[in-house]
């Protein structure tokens, strides 16, 4: 089968466009990052 989809090695899911998969995970991890240090500067 020509038509096999990529897994991804962070979550293991399987999806059809690993580029933007991974874009999506790199701003989620930056937005988790910024919302823990603002967290803790609010403390
Ligand atoms: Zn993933």
């Amino acid at each position: 089968m020509s038509t096999e989809h990529p897994t991804c090695p962070d979550c293991h899911a399987l999806v059809a466009d690993l580029t933007a998969h991974e874009r999506w995970h790199t701003r989620l991890v930056a937005d988790v990052a910024k919302a823990v240090s603002q967290a803790l500067e609010r403390r």
